[in-house]
């Protein structure tokens, strides 16, 4: 243990638990101890605080009780002679840094100053919903500010790629890059491996957001790279997160540091990288981090330290950037990222696909605008489809791309032309059943090529190339190679060849789309006739166990998910491709119930995929032994007792709802893997299913529901409407425009004559 470490470590936690007492009392004097404090959108209060001490913050007054902890933590600074420097005492310095740290950043949401303001600053994605006036000053969406901590919302949408490994981890980096090169270098490096990026800190005033903002790379949620702040003290956001990862997923409560510790050190495959100077703050944050089990790793010559016992690997690793080798900038960059997964064994998978511009998950939200574009497929002005057959292993050549027409360098800049893709999937493994699985890919195959936006599926299929990609040679045969990779990446065990072919000579786009939307409409068919009792197995998902070591999905064809990734279909192309992974047939045996959806296979699956811990599980009810949940579900569905009836709350509202909760708070009841007659996190698509709740009176039960689900789901409510014989069905439920209290939830029911007031009594 480097006693240089600890006593800059030391010294700066020092420092900041005295800054963070001095900025409190003058919040305190000026604001008074009842003043609400709180981070946006969360049921976790100041996360790390309510993870490490159990202390449930919501007031300033409540703020002086933690940070006494924290200075309780600090030894005194080193003594330059006689004293042998102890790994406890930077490790306890570190806390009580993170601790300081939160207590800041809640002060400074009290004042306004956080999220960081930084004009003309505009977060990547769809943040207006997930970020609502973060700022408090009327406006949703960013609109200049940096991100700040990370809501809830975000945690749990991340949860499904945390569990199933395709975000294999997360890095903090903290200070400023080398250069900007160096800077764009070593995101994309992350990115291209779906690593989870958070931004903050500066050297100098200078941050590596600013050089990121500098050359126009996109940040947000959307694109895995969140920037929290310009200064050390908001890396605190990156342990927050950390800690409810544990709390979310692992289901952990406030107070068990030991265990949430251990979490984060076994589960959460996070690092630290400091570029450039590391002063004491940015110290004594590093031994914050070390707490977690996350290595941090330098590019500047510091001490190293070693394992210890904590971990089997190193805590500080120096990795000075002019002794990195390489050509230039660029090789260091990639260097630099190889030792930090190297250190912290993060477990990347990346397909190897033969496009000239970058590749990876973290590609799949950017963005790009009509004024960027090459060409555009579909949309307004042309028509693009895209259809996935299966066919005999000798008709097809594994590999062969083949274009029919011309391709886009006639097209005009930002013009746009027919397409047509046709990939045709031979394979011993592969079923009719798993074209649809198979075609829903493409949409995040084609997106995870930087520079390109798919949106849509079948005939409406929507696609731009920017100019940028096109420049280094993105063409038509690139969307051929990329589906051709990944087809075989993702799905080898039932794929043994692919061929793609795009069609761009508009008569033969013409006939494609013909045979695509007959296909079409024949799957349309077979999923209307697959209902849950023309099958005589329903599939388990246990993907979420890794988090929520209790919860088992059952998934029926008119059940699916409760995250909405995983339906019947999917399970079922999920064992195939896998016989033992997480997704296994439950043999239905003899029915029980099957208006309440009790069978023996069920039932048996249920006792022992819970372990024990559920006894018995109602496919359709609400109130009887309803399905548990870990915490990715898209809605959350609860029984309001006064108006005879439920309300289902969308993931992307954060407004209050008439139970007087958010989202956020009700997805730490609905969570967990435990059963709560009442309560139930469901898929978005299970509302629109025959058999949702259908054991509790179904769909007419709904007397509220977010606006948002009511505009995304329009289509299938209108079906809806129809198969329960009132047209106006969807009217008669109120939503957060028009209702935030019980009491106007009742006088509009009754308004509206509402079904739920003469049904009978739900409970
Ligand atoms: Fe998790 Fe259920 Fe989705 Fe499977 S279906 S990934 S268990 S939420
Ligand atoms: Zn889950």
């Amino acid at each position: 243990m480097s006693r240089y470490i600890a006593t800059r470590a030391i010294r700066g936690a020092n420092a900041l638990v005295t800054e963070a007492e001095t900025m409190l009392s003058q919040a305190l004097a000026e604001k008074g101890p009842d003043l609400p404090v709180s981070f946006p959108n969360t049921a976790y209060y100041l996360p790390v605080i309510f993870g490490m001490t159990g202390r449930e913050i919501e007031t300033l007054g409540q703020l002086p009780d933690a940070l006494a902890h924290a200075r309780e933590l600090l030894h005194p600074v080193p003594a330059d002679q006689h004293w042998t420097p102890y790994l406890g005492e930077t490790l306890d310095g570190g806390m009580a840094t993170l601790i300081a740290a939160e207590v800041i950043e809640a002060v400074r949401y009290v004042y306004g100053l956080q999220p960081e303001l930084m004009p003309g600053f505009e977060l990547a994605g769809g943040t207006s919903f997930t970020s609502p006036d973060m700022n408090g000053d009327g406006e949703a969406g960013s609109n200049g500010h940096l991100n700040g901590a990370i809501d809830d919302i975000q945690l749990r949408s991340w949860g499904i790629q945390l569990v199933d490994g395709r975000m294999p981890g997360f890095a903090a980096i903290v200070g400023c890059a080398k250069s900007n090169e160096a800077a764009v270098q070593i995101v994309r490096e992350l990115q291209r491996r779906n690593i989870l990026t958070f931004l903050s800190g500066n050297v100098n005033g200078r941050s590596i957001i600013d050089q990121l903002v500098e050359e126009g790379v996109e940040l947000g949620y959307d694109t895995y790279t969140v920037p929290f702040g310009t200064d050390t003290i908001s890396a605190i956001y990156a342990l927050g997160f950390a800690t409810r990862s544990a709390l979310t997923f692992g289901g952990m409560k406030g107070g068990q540091a030991k265990e949430i510790l251990h979490y984060n050190k076994d589960r959460v495959f996070a690092f630290v990288l400091a570029l450039g100077e590391v002063d004491d703050l940015k110290y004594a944050a590093a031994a914050g981090a070390i707490n977690f089990g996350f290595p941090v790793i330098a590019d500047t010559v510091i001490p190293q330290i070693l394992p210890t016992g904590i971990t089997t690997y190193e805590h500080v690793v120096s990795m000075p950037w002019n002794e990195i080798e390489g050509a230039d900038d660029l090789e260091r960059s990639e260097r630099l990222v190889q030792k930090c997964i190297e250190v912290r064994g993060v477990k990347v998978q990346v397909a190897d696909v033969p496009v000239p511009v970058p590749y990876g998950s973290a590609f799949e939200g950017e963005v790009v605008r009509k004024a960027d574009m090459r060409i555009e497929m579909g949309g307004k002005g042309s028509r693009c489809f895209e259809y996935l057959r299966m066919a005999k292993l000798e008709d097809v050549t594994d590999g062969q791309i083949e274009i029919v027409g011309p391709d886009f360098s006639e097209v005009p800049e930002q013009g746009s032309m027919d397409m047509g893709i046709v990939v045709e999937v031979a394979g011993r493994q592969m079923e009719a059943d798993f074209e649809p699985v198979l075609e829903r890919q493409i949409h995040y195959f084609v997106n995870g090529a930087s520079g390109i936006q798919h949106i849509g599926q079948r005939d409406i299929t929507w696609i731009r190339v920017s100019q940028k990609a096109s420049d280094v040679g993105f063409d038509l045969e690139s969307f051929g190679k990329i589906l051709h990779a990944r087809l075989h990446s993702d799905f080898g065990a039932i794929v043994d060849k692919v061929a793609v072919t795009i069609y761009t000579d508009p008569e033969q786009v013409d006939q494609r789309l013909d045979e695509a939307r007959a296909a079409y409409d024949f799957r349309n068919k077979r999923l209307e006739d697959l209902t849950d009792t023309a099958v005589d197995e329903f599939y388990s998902c246990t993907l979420c166990q890794s988090f929520a070591p209790n919860h088992v999905c059952i998934v029926s064809p008119e059940r699916l998910g409760l995250c909405g990734a995983y339906n019947w279909l999917d399970c079922k192309a999920s064992f195939n491709i896998n016989p033992t992974g997480p997704n296994q047939p439950i043999k239905l045996g003899r029915v029980s119930d099957v208006d309440t959806g009790y069978w023996e296979g069920t039932n048996d699956y249920a006792k022992v995929g819970s372990h024990g811990v559920v006894e018995e599980v109602a496919m359709y009810s609400i109130m009887e032994n309803p399905m548990t949940a870990c915490g990715c579900f898209e809605c959350i569905v609860m029984l309001i007792p006064e108006s005879n009836g439920v309300m289902v709350v969308s993931r992307e509202d954060t407004s209050m709802t008439p139970a007087g909760m958010t989202f956020s708070t009700l997805a730490g009841i609905a969570g967990g893997g435990i059963q709560t007659p009442g309560v139930m996190g469901v898929g978005k698509y299970y509302l629109a299913s025959p058999k949702f709740i259908s054991a509790d009176g179904g769909f007419k039960r709904i007397v509220w529901m977010s606006s948002v689900l009511k505009d995304t789901m329009a289509e299938e409510f209108k079906v809806v409407a129809e198969r329960e014989g009132d047209l106006e069905l969807i009217d008669r439920i109120a939503d957060e425009r028009s209702v935030g209290s019980v009491e106007e939830l009742v006088a509009w029911l009754e308004e509206h004559e509402h079904p739920a007031l003469t049904m009978d009594p739900i409970f």
